[in-house]
């Protein structure tokens, strides 16, 4: 499996993403917003995009279908729940369901809701496995929940499905927020160091040489995965003076999430 990870330099800061068969040279675009970079890429390395995949159905992530596949002829893959926000699916997927790229790759898809109710992330069978994971996990935060979306089931799909990925899985997000990720997540816990150390690298980071965290990394540094950390839970306190002794990890979750909104 090759990745290429397509920066679009945009101002709402879109990932691009196109996953190759190294055989046959065999590509899925994921969310093509920007069209003509992804069929530049492709052109470049001598792949053909075969299948488009949309992680959910906002304008940044479709607004390249039209285009994309007018000039492949590439089908369309999106959440099966997805058909009436979506033009033009021939593939509505659910959980558990397996893309094939070529002969070599083979994506199996989540279901993620949370960030809208129709979202998918992909996740890679190979010896260290890859999550593409649209606008539900970013590096060092995690999706809103305001244009159609909903903060509990965004907390399940942290809770019971991306927490417990193997911790090398390695993490493609939809857009380069990480700076303003690391400092959320510093504002909340202040002595991070490992987040404190990352931002100084980031804030001189160039995105199309984009860093590729882990998710090892993510439950270091992510506030949204650190919901038992003894300074999340105290600095919290100071926002939400009524807040338990032991909150619960979901509690905790959405009043970051709350927190997130207005920060
Ligand atoms: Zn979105
Ligand atoms: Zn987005």
């Amino acid at each position: 499996m090759i990745v290429e990870q397509i920066w679009t330099g945009n101002a709402y800061r879109n990932f691009n993403y196109l996953i190759a068969c190294p055989e046959t040279g065999e590509a899925l675009a994921i969310d093509p917003l920007d069209h003509k970079k992804c069929l530049a890429r492709a052109k470049d390395r001598g792949w053909t995009i075969t299948q488009i995949l949309n992680t959910h159905e906002h304008g940044d992530h479709t607004g390249g279908n039209g285009p994309m596949i007018d000039a492949t002829g590439a089908k369309l893959l999106a959440h099966a729940g997805a058909k009436n926000r979506i033009a033009g699916i021939d593939r509505g997927l659910k959980a558990g369901d397996v893309i094939k790229v070529g002969k070599t790759v083979e994506l199996e898809c989540l279901d993620t809701p949370g960030h809208t109710m129709s979202h998918v992330c992909l996740l890679s069978h190979t010896d260290q496995p890859a999550l593409f994971c649209g606008d539900t996990l970013f590096n060092a935060g995690a999706g809103n929940c305001h244009s159609g979306g909903h903060p509990v089931e965004l907390y399940n799909t942290f809770a019971t499905q991306l927490a417990k990925l193997p911790e090398a899985t390695l993490v493609y997000p939809g857009h380069d927020y990480i700076a303003n990720n690391l400092r959320f997540t510093l504002d909340r816990e202040p002595d991070n160091a490992r987040a404190k150390e990352l931002l100084r690298q980031m804030d001189k980071q160039d995105p199309a040489k984009a860093m590729v965290s882990t998710l090892e990394l993510e439950k270091e540094i992510n506030t949204f995965f650190r919901l038992m950390s003894p300074s999340v839970i105290k600095r919290l306190r100071e926002a939400f003076p009524d807040l338990p002794d032991k909150p619960d990890p979901k509690t905790v979750f959405l009043k970051l999430r709350e927190l997130r909104n207005s920060w």
